[in-house]
């Protein structure tokens, strides 16, 4: 409960209103038996009024007035009630999207490495339906809370007042009742907490499903794909049913002692009222107090067992606010970044222990080109990685003399341009996508950066030119258009010293690849680039190149060295000169 009134803050004052309205609402409620057992003793029947004397001395015995009361009070109660559903859905939800909020933006700047150990179905979830059970819980269950305990004790405090001996028989079974909700709501919260993980799994599921579709088409896997859906589905629906099971039976059986109970006032009542101890009235009075009493004994049950969700929710929602994030030490800043890079015994291996790279020695001046061969796994996006300082490296990574670690990770990606061999583009225009990284960015300043991206032709040939919307609303790109868009984009801005081509430039044909590389130093001879690639043409031209294997440098040299020495990158020249 404490970790759930944390989250009240803010709205402390809305939910103590939201209380105060289901008091209200309430005691108007509490009201009626009393008036009903008026009506029956001392309007109908000659029994002393007692309390309510100043009700007869204002109507007289006239039943009509107590309808018109009886109508009246539940009018008021209906009011307050509006009143409480109003101002608890106000602050649940405006809760709830405040805590939508913290997320996100937990997720924007939560490390990297957490984010590649995350599923991101399991992240939705926790995103969307976990937030949803806290806010049910504090639109509806908070307040009830209020409801309940005024609603035990006041019905208590008056069935007292009417009869004491009754009202000892009328609670003897509640004691097992709040036992009853406590067993079962440890049940729930286990159980929910694995049914929520098994709806997380779905969702996964579904979600990779979604953006592999190409994958599961190409290899012929949707057989595999439907029995694995149908694995979680049915996981997820077994934890479901079991839960409900849970519920059910606490139902039932918290049903079957509040009947009991209810029983119990009947048969102790009537003998108490045919002999003469207690009225009629006051019968009816308390066997209505009692159903108003029994309610609200259940309803704890309820409680309990969304409490246990809630909890379970709030710690999954818990674990992403309290992971790590990415933040400025006091001794990062922001260097001036030429471009001249230096590797200096740099290993580094990546949180579950494999080592990805293996001592780099490397110097790469202002405005030269790097090129870098290797096989898949060789470590050659490890090293990009580092460079953007998306993990923590051993030895020492220098831009211009300062280390890299000291230099604000924000500032190290805006000035290293990056782009992927499958870069993501948004679903928006051509236009917007190529000036994403600033809205003020004019048609020619993006139309310059597609003509070096070698992308302007193709665009003006798409329906709507720059304004043709990419992606599943608009035209499809090729593998080598969507390239050349990211490409425009990183470039768009002339303010970065340093260009990474991670296998981008591999769906474009080699004289286009050509074309854009030629552009591009045509526009800036200061650019240091790291070409990555499997295409030794691409490669040949680079002032210096380094092949990797196993996260080691096992050859390095300029093209004409490399094609004379014995080793991986002349097998492979070799190899495309035979296929060119
Ligand atoms: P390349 O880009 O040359 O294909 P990578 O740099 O992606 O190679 O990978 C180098 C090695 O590190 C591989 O053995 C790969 O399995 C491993 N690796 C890559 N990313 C991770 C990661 N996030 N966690 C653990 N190991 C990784």
């Amino acid at each position: 409960m404490k970790n759930i009134f944390k989250y009240l803050k803010g709205y402390r004052a809305v939910f103590l209103l939201a209380i105060i309205s289901i008091i209200v609402a309430t005691a108007m409620q509490l009201g009626t038996p009393i008036l009903i057992k008026y009506a029956i003793d001392s309007v109908i029947g000659d029994e002393p009024a007692g309390n309510l004397q100043f009700l007869m001395d204002a109507f007289g015995k006239n039943l009509m007035s107590v309808v018109w009361l009886i109508i009246g009070i539940n009018f008021i109660r209906g009011v307050f009630l509006f009143f409480k559903g109003l101002l608890s859905s106000y602050a649940a939800e405006n809760i709830a999207q405040n805590m939508r909020e913290k997320l996100y933006r937990q997720i924007q700047y939560m490390t990297y490495e957490h984010h590649t150990k995350k599923e991101t179905g399991d992240m939705i979830q926790r995103c969307t339906s976990d937030v949803e059970t806290i806010r049910r819980f504090l639109g509806v269950q908070i307040v009830d809370l209020g409801r309940i305990l005024f609603m035990i004790l006041m019905s208590v405090g008056i069935m007292l007042m009417l009869n004491v001996k009754l009202t000892v028989f009328a609670v003897a079974l509640i004691p097992i009742l709040f036992g009853f909700s406590y067993v079962f709501f440890t049940k729930v919260q286990k159980n929910f907490k694995k049914s929520d993980e098994a709806e997380g799994k779905l969702t996964t599921v579904l979600q990779e499903n979604l953006s592999g579709v190409r994958v599961v088409r190409a290899f012929g896997r949707e057989k595999y794909e439907i029995d694995k859906f149908e694995e979680v589905n049915k996981n997820y629906k077994d934890l479901t049913y079991r839960l409900i099971e849970i519920l059910a039976m606490f139902w039932s059986s918290s049903d079957l002692i509040t009947l009991f109970q209810s029983g119990v006032v009947l048969v102790v009542g009537a003998q108490m009222a045919i002999a003469g101890e207690i009225t009629i009235g006051t019968l009816i009075a308390f066997i209505t107090y009692e159903s108003m009493l029994l309610w609200p004994v259940k309803q704890s049950g309820r409680l309990l067992s969304e409490l246990g969700k809630t909890t379970v929710a709030i710690t999954r929602v818990e674990e992403i606010l309290n992971e790590e994030i990415e933040s400025d030490q006091p001794n990062e800043f922001e260097a001036d970044i030429q471009g001249k890079i230096e590797f200096e015994n740099v290993n580094f291996s990546y949180p579950d222990g494999k080592m990805a790279l293996k001592n780099i020695n490397l110097t790469l001046e202002k405005g030269k080109t790097l090129g870098i061969l290797g096989s898949t796994g060789s470590g050659k996006s490890t090293l990009v990685h580092l460079l953007q300082r998306l993990y923590e490296y051993e030895g020492s990574i220098k831009i211009d003399g300062v280390e890299l670690k000291n230099i604000k990770k924000q500032w190290v990606r805006r000035k290293i341009g990056l782009i992927l061999q499958e870069p993501y583009l948004y679903a928006k225009t051509v236009k917007e996508n190529i000036g994403i990284i600033d809205k003020s960015y004019d048609d020619s300043t993006i139309s310059e950066a597609a003509k070096i991206a070698s992308i302007h032709d193709n665009i003006l040939e798409f329906k709507d030119g720059y304004d043709t919307v990419i992606g599943e609303k608009g035209v499809s790109l090729s593998g080598g258009q969507k390239q050349r868009v990211a490409i425009s984009r990183t470039i768009i801005d002339p303010d970065k010293p340093i260009l990474i081509f991670d296998d981008s430039l591999s769906a474009v044909d080699t004289e286009t690849d050509m074309k854009i590389r030629r552009a591009l130093s045509k526009r800036s001879k200061d650019v240091t680039t790291l070409i990555i690639s499997h295409r030794i043409t691409t490669l040949s031209e680079a002032d210096y190149i380094i092949v990797l294997d196993d996260g080691e440098i096992i050859q390095r040299g300029t093209h004409a060295e490399l094609i004379h020495a014995d080793g991986l990158y002349k097998r492979i020249w070799d190899l495309q000169k035979m296929v060119v």
